[in-house]
This record gives C-alpha cells, sequence and structure tokens, in this order.
C-alpha cells in the first residue's frame, strides 16, 4: 500500500520539525513556491577571468554566489571575522567593537536571539524571497502591525506619560475624521461632483470606515477595545471611552513619531517575513556556497585600476598582500570606501566622499519572562514614543517561551546619534529608564542587553545610504557605471536602499554587467519585472 499522509498530518508532524518544516513543505507542494525571480545567465566565455569582491556583506556574497554559477573565479574580501555585515542576528558569543566604544560581547541565552539590522522582508521582494527559496533558508510571518502594541507621549499633553493602545488612537483618529468629513460632505461644503445617489454612498462608506453611528456620530464602539471583556453568561463586556480629540492633538499623539507609517508605507505593509532563526540565516546560507572563496579577516586600504586589471592592497592577521584580478566588484559602504587609498576619477570620489548614511542604533534587551505577552497581550508589532527610544519591537518569534529578548530602542538620526555617544552602559541605563515608564515589569525581569550603533560600527559607518531626489540624478550616476575595471554594487547603489533587496538586485545587475562584458552575452537587466 502507498504511504499517503494527509495534509493535516503532515502539518502536525511538522510542528515538531521546527525550522526544518518550510523547505521539506515546499518539497511536498504543501506549500505555494516564492515567486522565482529568473536570472538566465548562460555560462560563457568569461570561464577562468578572477573577479576580486571587495566586502562579504549579501551584495558580494550574492555576486561570487552567481559569478561561480557561470564559471568566474572570484575571491571575496571582507575585513570583518564574520560574513553577513549588516544583516546580522546577535545571539550569545556574538562581538563587536565601536569607534569609541570597546569590544563587548553577548551573553545572551541559548536560542535567544535579535536582529540587529534586517528584521523584515517585505512581501513583494521577490528577490529577497527567491534567494530565501534557493538557498532553502526558512521563512515565517513577522509581525510588524499589531494594534495592542503602544503609543507613548512623554511629558506631553494630557494623554502625557499613559500608554495608549495604538487601537485606541487608530479608531478614534478614524471615528473624529469620518465625522468630520460626513459633516461637511452633508452640509455640501465638499465640492465632490457627486450626485446625491453618489454622496449618499460616500456617506455611508465614511460612516462605516469611521465607525459612526446613525447620525453620524463618533461614539464608543469595540472597535477600540473594552474596559471589560466579553464573556459567558451576562458578561456584555465594558466599553472604553473615546479620547478628546482635542487631547490626541496636544498630546503630540499625530507628530510623525506616531504616524501609523506600518499600514501605509509600501514596504511595511503585512504580509511581512523573517528568517526563522534570525534573519543571517540568509547570509549564512550564501557563505556555506562560496565559503572557498571567502577570505575573513581581510581589511581592504587601497584598489588601483591598472591597464589591464585591478590590484587590491589588504591586510590581516599574517600582514599586508596584493591581489590581483581581471575585475573587481566593490560592495563596501561608502562612508568606509571614503576612507580608502584608490585611482578613481573625480566624479565617482565626489560621490564616494558626499552621499550621507542614516544614524541609527538598536538596543536588545534580554528580559527573563514575556511580560508583554504574559502580562499585556503584546505579540510582535511596536511601541511608539516619542522620547530616545522611538520604537520598542517585540520579538516575532517562540511566542509564549518563557525568555525573551525586546529591541528597546530602534532610533534614528539625532535621537541615533546622541544614544550613539553614551558607552553601552550608559545605553543600557536610557532604555532601561525609558522603557519602564511603559513597561515597569522591566527592572524585575530584566537579565541584559547588547547595542549597536550603526554609524559607530567600523565596517559600516552608517545605516544606509540616504539621496535626495537631485542626488539621484548627479553623484548617484557615477555610481552606476564600472570605472575602468571596477564595479559598484551594495544597496546603495539601488532604489532599494535600506533593503536586503537592494543588495541582491544590485549583485544580479553587477553580475549581468560583468558577464555581458567577459562574454559576447548581451543581457538586459532586471530581466523579469515585478507585476
Ligand atoms: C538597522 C538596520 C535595519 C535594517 N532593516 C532592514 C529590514 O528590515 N529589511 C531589509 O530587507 N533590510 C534592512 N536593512 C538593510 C540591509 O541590511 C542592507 O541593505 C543590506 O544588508 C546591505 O548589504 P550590502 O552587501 O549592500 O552591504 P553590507 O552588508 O554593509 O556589506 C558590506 C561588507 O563590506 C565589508 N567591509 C567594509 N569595509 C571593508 C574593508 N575595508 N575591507 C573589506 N571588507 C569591508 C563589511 O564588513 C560588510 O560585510 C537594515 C539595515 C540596518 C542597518
Amino acid at each position: 500500500m502507498k504511504n499517503v499522509i494527509s495534509r493535516r498530518g503532515f502539518l502536525a508532524k511538522s510542528a515538531t520539525l521546527g525550522a526544518g518544516a518550510y523547505p521539506a513543505m515546499l518539497a511536498l507542494n504543501l506549500l505555494p513556491a516564492a515567486p522565482v525571480h529568473a536570472f538566465d545567465l548562460r555560462p560563457g566565455s568569461g570561464q577562468g577571468k578572477h573577479v576580486v569582491i571587495l566586502g562579504g556583506g549579501l551584495a558580494g556574497l550574492t555576486s561570487a554566489y552567481e559569478l561561480r554559477k557561470l564559471g568566474y573565479r572570484c575571491t571575496i574580501l571582507e575585513a570583518r571575522e564574520r560574513s553577513g555585515g549588516r544583516c546580522w542576528s546577535v545571539r550569545g558569543g556574538a562581538t563587536t567593537a565601536e569607534t569609541t566604544n570597546l569590544r563587548q560581547t553577548a551573553g545572551f541565552d541559548k536560542g535567544l536571539y535579535f536582529n540587529a539590522g534586517p528584521s523584515r522582508i517585505p512581501h513583494h521582494h521577490l528577490l529577497t524571497m527567491h534567494y530565501c527559496k534557493e538557498l532553502g533558508v526558512p521563512l515565517e510571518v513577522y509581525n510588524n502591525v499589531n494594534e495592542g502594541s503602544y503609543y507613548f507621549a512623554e511629558g506631553k499633553g494630557p494623554l502625557s506619560n499613559k500608554k495608549v493602545r495604538a487601537r485606541e488612537i487608530h479608531n478614534d483618529m478614524r471615528g473624529y475624521m469620518n465625522e468630520l468629513l460626513a459633516k461637511a460632505v452633508s452640509q455640501q461644503q465638499v465640492d465632490t461632483a457627486l450626485t446625491a445617489e453618489d454622496g449618499a454612498k460616500v456617506l455611508e462608506y465614511l460612516r462605516a470606515e469611521g465607525g459612526l453611528d446613525i447620525d453620524k456620530l463618533y461614539k464608543a464602539s469595540a472597535r477600540r477595545g473594552y474596559v471589560e471583556a466579553p464573556g459567558a453568561g451576562n458578561q456584555a463586556g465594558k466599553l472604553t471611552n473615546p479620547h478628546r480629540l482635542a487631547d490626541i492633538v496636544s498630546s503630540g499623539l499625530l507628530d510623525p513619531d506616531f504616524y501609523n507609517v506600518a499600514e501605509y508605507t509600501y514596504e511595511l505593509q503585512m504580509t511581512m517575513f523573517q528568517a526563522v532563526g534570525g534573519m543571517d540565516r540568509i547570509a549564512q546560507a550564501l557563505e556555506r556556497r562560496v565559503a572557498d572563496c571567502l577570505k575573513l579577516g581581510a581589511q581592504v586600504t587601497t584598489i588601483q585600476n591598472q591597464p589591464d586589471g585591478v590590484k587590491v592592497i589588504y591586510t590581516d592577521q599574517q600582514g599586508t598582500h596584493e591581489l590581483g584580478g581581471d575585475l573587481c566588484i566593490c560592495t563596501l559602504p561608502l562612508p568606509v570606501l571614503s576612507n580608502l587609498s584608490h585611482n578613481f576619477s573625480s566624479d565617482v570620489s565626489r560621490a564616494i566622499d558626499y552621499v550621507p548614511y542614516i544614524q541609527v542604533g538598536k538596543i536588545g534587551l534580554q528580559f527573563k519572562r514575556r511580560f508583554w505577552e504574559e502580562d499585556e497581550q503584546i505579540y510582535g508589532g511596536i511601541t511608539h514614543t516619542n522620547n530616545e527610544l522611538t520604537q520598542i519591537f517585540y520579538p516575532s518569534y517562540d511566542y509564549l517561551s518563557p525568555k525573551g529578548i525586546l529591541i528597546g530602542y530602534y532610533n534614528f538620526n539625532e535621537k541615533a546619534q546622541r544614544v550613539g555617544e553614551l558607552t553601552y552602559a550608559q545605553r543600557e541605563q536610557l532604555a532601561l529608564q525609558k522603557g519602564q515608564l511603559i513597561h515597569p515589569q522591566y527592572p524585575k525581569e530584566f537579565e541584559q542587553s547588547f547595542s549597536v550603533s550603526w554609524h559607530k560600527q567600523p565596517y559600516s559607518l552608517g545605516g544606509w545610504a540616504l539621496y535626495s531626489p537631485e542626488e539621484r540624478q548627479t553623484i548617484y550616476q557615477a555610481l552606476l557605471k564600472p570605472e575602468h575595471n571596477v564595479y559598484f554594487a551594495g544597496e546603495h547603489t539601488t532604489y532599494l536602499t535600506a533593503w536586503m533587496a537592494g543588495a541582491f538586485e544590485s549583485a544580479r545587475s553587477t553580475v549581468a554587467a560583468v558577464h555581458n562584458r567577459l562574454s559576447a552575452q548581451r543581457v538586459v537587466y532586471p530581466t523579469v519585472k515585478n507585476n
């Protein structure tokens, strides 16, 4: 008899398989495959050519992975003792030193981690999804939108220092705004050029959207939650009262710190994904494919175009070395590249020296109890504040397990700059002090921390490239062409800055350009467009 396994039976069994479940389910056709973004380059005459790749982040690793499929010889020079670059998940034993802070080593418990760099994959980043599939990296849903998380305005207005659930503010604002609009439409104060019949339909829509009553007024409703939850018998539940619009405004909850970006921004809309076990599982999977051509601890100091190739000088524990190649793909972040010696043209040098990178920081806080889940029913998502923390991220993995790591702050620009100036101990103190205003459980449950200021990481010197629309037309353009025998790749050479997809897209685009040059092929990139 055939050994048949039912879908339900398989799902039940696979729950015990953990990380292996996703590829196994793909193999059994129980999950639809991630959309494949074809990269169909035929092996060509480039065989035997040597490409030197600077940087073993996602762009560098992917360039080598794809070039080697085509028969090229590659060498990746990576300064850190690990690959992945910004794609880094901090677990127990992870270590780093910053430009103004000494070495710190994470002491997190086994099985716990936080993503110091990327933590979210948008469902429409086809290439990121594709590589996860091709490399067998299991994914799980990342809960980016959580109506149960908080808005917390420190020291401002009537709602000052009160933690307010996101669902209260979202529904109050939807209610008040739709009430105002409904009033204006009813009184024909809005020039909608609608027929009476269509106007009535718009009013009905506003009523539904805002949760308005029959008189088109916003009153308390179940949308914003309960003081007493509904239950058995006669326990009907007791509704919460809306906040006054004036209180919401004067407490700063309509300020940019609290914009409802997660639902509106294309890249942050659900469904979002993460790699099971940490986002750097993607980098590690790539590393396994190219390990024999990857030199870790190799810090590039000089890049020289030569008439017939490139010369790269790097240092490692053994000393200083010179490496020649036919071509070079340079994926180093621009602020790092700016400090290296090179013989690039003035246009390229200007771009390297002037593109600013964002200042950004995160701290992982390990707690001995998941109080945010047990006490406050917060499972994933983000709390927003107007203080230095900016955001607290709750983990989207291992729900209801005993311990957990929160991202205690995720801040940007001036706030990240100020916090980045602190010692590790001071950052921890700040995260705990400010965090306990929101979660008073902090002091009792806290165990340890690890913080990363990306603009202080020697081989990053920033979070991601920032371009103005004008710079996209000027200095950016210089990075899109090869500088004689040196090509530039990395998130900063794309319109997907701040995303892993930028690293992947740039790698493919550069590999296509290199292969076109060294073989007789004419590949147009991108080969497939998104729907
Ligand atoms: C805080 C933060 C949050 C993010 N969130 C997300 C997210 O949620 N989702 C998402 O998709 N993306 C996110 N990103 C963006 C994503 O991490 C990057 O776009 C991507 O990892 C960049 O890859 P890369 O290869 O271009 O650059 P890098 O990863 O920076 O690779 C460059 C490599 O060069 C090496 N290097 C530097 N100097 C030298 C030298 N002198 N010699 C040799 N090697 C050197 C570096 O060590 C590094 O490994 C985030 C990034 C940050 C910082």
